[in-house]
């Protein structure tokens, strides 16, 4: 899910995910908005971040 890069981090998210493309310094998401998924996990290593993009 590809969606716009902002200037202000999302409050209340804290991302460690450097390699990803809408990363800010200081664990912040950069991203417009973000979607988890799936909707049926059932425990904390099935959630993932499907907003996630590679930095280039
Ligand atoms: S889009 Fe997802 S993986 Fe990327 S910085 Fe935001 S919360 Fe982290």
């Amino acid at each position: 899910m590809r969606v716009e890069k902002d200037d202000s981090a999302i409050s209340r998210v804290k991302c460690v995910v450097s390699s990803c493309r809408y990363y800010g310094h200081g664990d912040h998401c950069l991203a417009s908005h973000i979607e988890i998924q799936p909707p049926d996990a059932s425990d904390t290593e099935e959630t993932d971040c499907a907003t996630f993009s590679p930095k280039r």
